[in-house]
């Protein structure tokens, strides 16, 4: 099962993602896909679509547009469980011990990684950042 990961530009500017990466594949995760991306404001507008409402949505895609970012596509067993629980809880300041987010991010909004939340939303997260046709040819599996 593959879902998806964002290593988010306060991470990639801060030269941890590889660290961040290498934690990952420690966790059992298998890289499928990858690509350093520069969303435009349209991208960050259209992948955060369900927070448009939310007070931080604008603050959100200011951020999520202010530099490089990591996609990763990801393949484990339970791979959007698991990926949850070694990334942490939004907030860093709330994350356990030894999770992504409280090692390595600086705050609730600049918290360093994105994880998809459900099996429905990584679907349509990893065709936002990969075309299906390439995931075959990486020998990924959905
Ligand atoms: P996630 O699934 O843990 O990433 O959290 P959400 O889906 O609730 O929020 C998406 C992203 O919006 C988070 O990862 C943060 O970057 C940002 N965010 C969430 N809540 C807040 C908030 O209360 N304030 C601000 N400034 N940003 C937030």
């Amino acid at each position: 099962m593959l879902t998806l990961a964002i290593i988010k530009p306060d991470a990639v500017r801060a030269g941890l993602a590889g660290k961040i990466l290498a934690h990952l594949e420690a966790a059992g995760f298998a890289v499928r896909a990858a690509r350093l991306v520069k969303l435009s404001p349209a991208q960050a507008e259209a992948f955060y679509e369900v927070h448009r409402a939310r007070p931080f949505y604008r603050s959100l895609v200011t951020f999520m547009t202010s530099g490089p970012a990591l996609a990763l596509a990801l393949q484990r067993a339970d791979a959007v469980a698991q990926l949850r629980k070694v990334i942490g809880a939004t907030d860093p300041a709330d994350a356990e011990p030894g999770t992504v987010r409280k090692l390595y991010a600086e705050s609730k909004e600049q918290n360093a990684i994105h994880a998809s939340d459900s099996a429905e939303t990584a679907a349509r997260e990893v065709a936002f950042f990969f075309p299906e046709a390439e995931l075959r040819e990486l020998g990924g599996s959905r």
